[in-house]
């Protein structure tokens, strides 16, 4: 399996998964020709895509999920409720009704050569999910946008040996920070995102499971900063005695990340 962001955080998320045989990109929340910029920069062209999975609706989710869908007649995979939205938004014009494609949340599905499980998680969403992609023996996960660590999340990624984690804010940036208190109160919920101590110690759970790789994402621009989120997590995994079997890296805002093989 093969593992890749290209771009993370609250102005673009987009995450390349591929088992060599099908490629899908989970989310595509920038243009669509930047989304095939940053493919091109590790070697993948478009063409090369079979689905795109979204998982919520938050603009910086879905900016080009219906023209990549077009450009490349491959279907859209969401959940009920994201699918309904897209369609109100107009975003899913001109897509033949075959491509767009409803899963439930929690239940294992086929897409190519991948078997796929979408998870539900806590944001303020419509039906918002993170996602498990299996080939082979091997899992990758991607899980941002979460308020908090749930059984469904622990139960979505457990094992895996790759998963992109949300490590969004500094706590005390955030409180300290610019933004409203209504919005600092969103975030801080358990509906909002997870802050770099919660991620950090995840992290450690995952790695307890054997999780080898996790990549760092989602991390804001306002409340934290990318050595800050990098420390925290791999200090806590150091602190654990884990970080000999598992590394941790970041997922860079604007640019693709490292290729994970895994
Ligand atoms: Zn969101
Ligand atoms: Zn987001």
């Amino acid at each position: 399996m093969r593992l890749c962001t290209l771009v993370s955080g609250s102005s673009g998320n987009s995450t390349y998964i591929s088992d060599g045989t099908t490629s899908v990109l989970v989310d595509a929340g920038l243009t669509g020709k930047r989304i095939e910029e940053e493919l091109a920069g590790i070697g993948v062209s478009g063409k090369e895509l079979s689905a795109i999975f979204v998982t919520h609706e938050h603009n910086d989710h879905i900016t080009s999920v219906g023209v990549l869908a077009r450009r490349y007649g491959i279907p859209v995979f969401a959940n009920r409720a994201t699918m309904e939205y897209l369609d109100s938004a107009g975003i899913l014009n001109r897509i033949m009704p075959e491509n767009l494609i409803v899963f439930e949340n929690n239940v294992s599905f086929i897409c190519g050569t991948l078997v796929v499980k979408a998870f539900p998680i806590p944001h303020d969403a419509a039906d918002p999910v993170g996602y498990r992609f299996t080939s082979g023996d091997v899992s990758v996960a991607v899980s941002t946008d979460i308020g908090e660590i749930t059984d469904d999340i622990r139960a979505g990624t457990a094992g895996c040996a790759a998963v992109v984690l949300e490590a969004n804010h500094d706590i005390e940036m955030l409180k300290n920070g610019p933004y409203p208190y209504p919005l600092k109160k969103r975030i801080l919920g358990s509906h909002g995102h997870l802050s770099n101590v919660s991620s950090a110690d995840y992290a450690c759970e995952l790695a307890g499971k054997g999780t080898k790789t996790i990549v760092l994402g989602h991390l804001s621009e306002e409340n934290n900063v990318p050595e800050l989120a990098f420390e925290t997590v791999k200090k806590e995994l150091e602190k654990r005695g884990l970080l000999e079997s598992c590394s941790v890296m970041l997922a860079p805002r604007y640019s693709h990340g490292e290729m994970i093989v895994c």
